[in-house]
């Protein structure tokens, strides 16, 4: 068993740089997790913390019942893939994935024939004598899964394993990552400032701001109830509104301090009145393919100028100037104090 457990880990940069504080987290056995959060929030300090390639200022590492958090990289039993993959490009793919188990010494027929079973595993069998330069992003990437691989390491740590493909092979890369991990059952972490990845691989997630964790859930948990302003603001692909609480519909006695979130998606939008609902004027409509995303500019006094956001179905045409409804699904409204 190998979940990964950290406690008030804590990390200062030598400049004085706190990349992570006091942060407490805990991944389970098995599960596919992810890092999510805006750049320079610790991410890679947190995985690098775990690898054992940063030493920790302060708090524990520990992988399954064993405290790793003074160990060294290779006594942790941990894989890392790279963002940059870090293959050696003057050593053919065998000897790229074997590399690991070299500087184990582990004999040179046993560690060939390991390769090649990880290389076969991964679609990798015809390429075993290439170079890392004669191989495109996506087989590059594989390679070095591979490379992770073959030690049969408890925990795998990718940072930001996707980000060097381009949008087709991602997509392709994506599936593939997501069934291996299943197969293999092994613990992963892995490090994104893709929140669609994030939200599309993981089993849970946690989302990190300023060297801390803002929350920690499945991505459905995440997506439908972000626990903070923070959180709201940052997940979902079409922003979350985010209004004062008495610019909503049955709000208009509510206190300062209160912030209303809905998403776009959660929106119903009319161009007849509908009880309860948003009314404004159509400012913008943007085509987003199968649905739109049309921006209403709120009359009335308790919301006048606030701008909602709706998905709007292709059924429906609204046209700028018109006016139009908005009518929050049941249960889809959050409330949230400010600066929380
Ligand atoms: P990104 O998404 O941009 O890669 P990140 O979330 O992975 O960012 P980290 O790379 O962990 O963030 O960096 C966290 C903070 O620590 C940043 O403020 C960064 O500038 C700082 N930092 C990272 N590495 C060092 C270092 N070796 N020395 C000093 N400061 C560092």
């Amino acid at each position: 068993m190998a979940g990964i457990t950290l406690h008030a880990l804590t990390k200062v940069y030598p400049g004085g740089v706190r990349a992570l504080d006091a942060l407490d987290l805990e991944i389970r056995d098995g599960e596919f997790f992810a890092l999510l959060g805006p750049s320079g929030c610790g991410k890679t300090t947190l995985l690098r913390a775990v690898a054992g390639l940063e030493t920790a200022t302060s708090g524990e590492v520990r992988i399954g019942d064993a405290d790793v958090t003074r160990l060294p990289p290779g006594r942790r039993d941990v894989g890392m893939v790279f963002q940059d993959y870090a293959l050696f490009p003057h050593m053919d793919v065998a000897d790229n994935i074997a590399y690991p188990q070299r500087v184990r010494r582990v004999p040179r027929a046993e560690r060939r024939t390991a390769a090649a079973g990880v290389a076969a595993e991964l679609g990798l069998d015809g390429l075993l004598g290439r170079r890392p330069g004669e191989l495109s992003g996506g087989q590059q990437q594989r390679v070095a899964l591979a490379r992770a691989m073959a030690a049969r390491p408890r925990v795998f740590l990718l940072d930001e394993p996707l980000s060097n493909l381009d949008a087709r092979l991602r997509l392709e890369a994506r599936t593939f990552l997501k069934r291996l991990q299943n197969e293999l059952g092994v613990t992963t972490v892995f490090v994104t400032h893709d929140q669609a990845e994030a939200l599309a691989m993981a089993d849970r997630m946690a989302v990190m701001e300023g060297g801390r964790i803002r929350q920690v859930g499945t991505p459905g948990e995440v997506f439908r109830r972000p626990a903070n302003l923070f959180v709201a603001s940052f997940i979902g692909s079409t922003p979350m509104n985010l209004l004062p609480a008495r610019a909503a519909p049955g709000l208009a006695s509510a206190g300062d301090g209160l912030v209303y979130g809905v998403r776009p998606e959660y929106l119903d939008y009319s161009d007849e009145p509908l009880d309860g609902a948003f009314a404004g004027r159509v400012a913008v409509v943007e085509n987003l393919g199968s649905t739109s995303l049309v921006t209403l500019e709120l009359g009335g006094d308790d919301g006048a100028g606030e701008l909602v956001h709706v998905v709007v179905g292709e059924e429906r045409e609204p046209r700028p100037g018109a006016r139009g409804w908005a009518r929050p699904r049941p249960g889809r409204a959050l409330l949230y104090r400010d600066g929380e």
